[in-house]
């Protein structure tokens, strides 16, 4: 199936310069939705991962499903603030000033747990890195990466520890 047809581009959202990918035009398709998730959980089997992060809030859209037809758990990374009990925060660096992701700290118990982070996109690549370090924080591993779509011109990649990456869309 060409995802591509179901990704809609939107110009100068959220602000002039920017084209933005919304998959809300995917996720309302029913085929899309269930050739999504499961060409996800397909390419992501062989990283065998004891958990699902996935980062707020369009990751959590698909980290859910990608969890439940893994057979695993799913942890959200969420912005500051947002998770009730104690956390760790990783600080990250945006194109104007800083933002700040959390996980709780008890959320990827044991420790060395094999971790594979989802989000719908990758552009910079600042977000996924942030959310690596918080797995590593919390005393487990990266497995991988997945991605709906790769902005490869930004090369977010190169922000990325070494291990798989998973995408289905590219631009
Ligand atoms: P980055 O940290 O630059 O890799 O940005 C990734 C995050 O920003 C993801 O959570 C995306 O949902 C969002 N994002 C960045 N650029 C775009 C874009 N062009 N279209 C849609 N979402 C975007």
């Amino acid at each position: 199936m060409d995802l591509k047809t179901l990704i809609r581009d939107i110009p100068d959202f959220p602000k002039p310069g920017i084209l933005f990918r919304d998959i809300t035009t995917l996720l309302k398709d029913a085929e899309g939705l269930r050739y999504t998730v499961d060409a996800f959980a397909e390419k992501c089997a062989p990283l065998a991962p004891d958990f699902i992060v996935g980062i707020e809030s369009r990751g959590f859209i698909f980290g859910t499903p990608l969890a439940y037809k893994m057979g695993i758990g799913f942890v959200p990374v969420r912005k500051a603030g947002k998770l009730p009990a104690a956390v760790h925060s990783v600080e990250y660096e945006l194109e104007y000033g800083t933002d700040k992701l959390e996980i709780h700290q008890d959320a990827l118990l044991p420790p060395g747990s094999n971790v594979l982070i989802v989000d719908d996109l990758i552009a910079t690549g600042g977000t996924a890195a942030a959310a690596g370090k918080l797995v590593e924080h919390s005393g487990s591993k990266v497995a991988g990466y997945a991605f709906l779509v790769e902005l490869k011109d930004l090369d977010g990649r190169r922000h990325l520890p070494d291990v798989p990456i998973v995408t289905l869309v590219e631009y």
